[in-house]
């Protein structure tokens, strides 16, 4: 199956400052950031019309461009302000919302000191990051063949577009052996995360999460450790070996695309887990949380 080409659909893309026609919003082969990965950008979802954690995600898209040396020249208000209007133009009540921002064509070399920050925010129907049926039984991966690098050799905090390189590459190998993901090991061969969300482990009821101390701490990892604290699990933050694996009965990840998505297995039988019982709760209450019924709960 083919999807439409993402610079050829109907619709209005918020670029620099206005509202364009979805296929102008172009730009020139000779941009800094497409030669040089200098763009950060963010991932969000709207349920029912509302943008999960908003603000938190625009204010880490600032904090991004921060860690690569640049400001964001519009606001987090006025950011939220422009996502929610990019939302109603979509006219989706349920959607991705990428902002980017990106170096632009005034400089090329690897100097960008003159280079003008661009920025643009996309709307797009993306229901589920993995099949419903497979997301149920749990999705398999394989062990990548890249590692989340040293704190010392890349922003490792900044969700920039220069660190998906080796998430690509990784991805591309999964999938080339039927899996849809890859499980990567960070510098110093700990379990870090896999190529677009955080990972969970469950043994005896507790939960083990990474540290976050060399990839991304995911806006929907931390949601749903608190979530998980909310409901009385214990949450365990540390450095996981991989030769621990085999301790644990349940695994998942967690990421705004990705949501909750149960793992069942990683490197063809190397080490199987079940969609237990902390898994399928945590999916339902985060699943109740973004679609606001938690809320709603709490406030009875
Ligand atoms: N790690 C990576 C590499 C990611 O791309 C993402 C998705 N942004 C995450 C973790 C999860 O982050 P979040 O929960 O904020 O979407």
């Amino acid at each position: 199956m083919h999807e439409v080409p993402y610079d050829d659909r109907d619709g209005v893309i918020w670029f620099n400052g206005k509202f364009v026609p979805w296929r102008d919003a172009k730009l020139h082969v000779l941009n800094h950031a497409l030669h040089y990965a200098s763009a950060v950008f963010e991932g969000m979802r709207a349920y029912n019309g509302e943008i999960f954690k908003l603000t938190e995600h625009n204010q880490r898209l600032h904090n991004s461009a921060k860690i690569l040396g640049f400001e964001v020249p519009y606001s987090v208000t006025e950011l939220d302000a422009v996502s929610r209007e990019a939302l109603e133009q979509s006219g989706l009540q349920n959607a991705y919302i990428r902002p980017i921002a990106w170096r632009g064509p005034e400089q090329m070399g690897v100097s960008a000191q003159k280079c003008e920050i661009n920025v643009a925010i996309a709307v797009w129907e993306w229901p589920s990051y993995f099949t419903p049926e497979a997301r149920m039984k749990g999705i398999k991966l394989a062990w990548a063949p890249w590692r989340r690098p040293d704190p010392a050799c890349a922003p490792v905090q900044a969700k920039a577009a220069g660190l998906y390189m080796i998430c690509t590459l990784s991805k591309h190998h999964a999938e080339a052996s039927g899996c849809s993901d890859a499980l990567m090991l960070d510098w110093r061969g700990q379990l870090a995360e896999t190529t677009g969300a955080n990972m969970f482990l469950v043994k005896d009821g507790v939960i083990h999460t990474p540290t976050p101390d060399c990839f991304l701490n995911g806006i929907t990892r931390r949601s749903v450790i608190d979530l998980a604290r909310k409901n009385g699990y214990e949450v365990v933050e540390r450095a996981i070996m991989p030769n621990e694996l085999g301790d644990f009965s349940e695994m998942f990840v967690t990421g705004t695309a990705a949501e909750v998505t149960p793992i069942s297995d990683i490197n063809d039988g190397e080490y199987s887990f079940e969609v237990g019982e902390v898994t399928r709760a945590l999916m339902t209450q985060y699943d109740d949380l973004v679609n606001g019924r938690a809320r709603a709960a709490a406030a009875e």
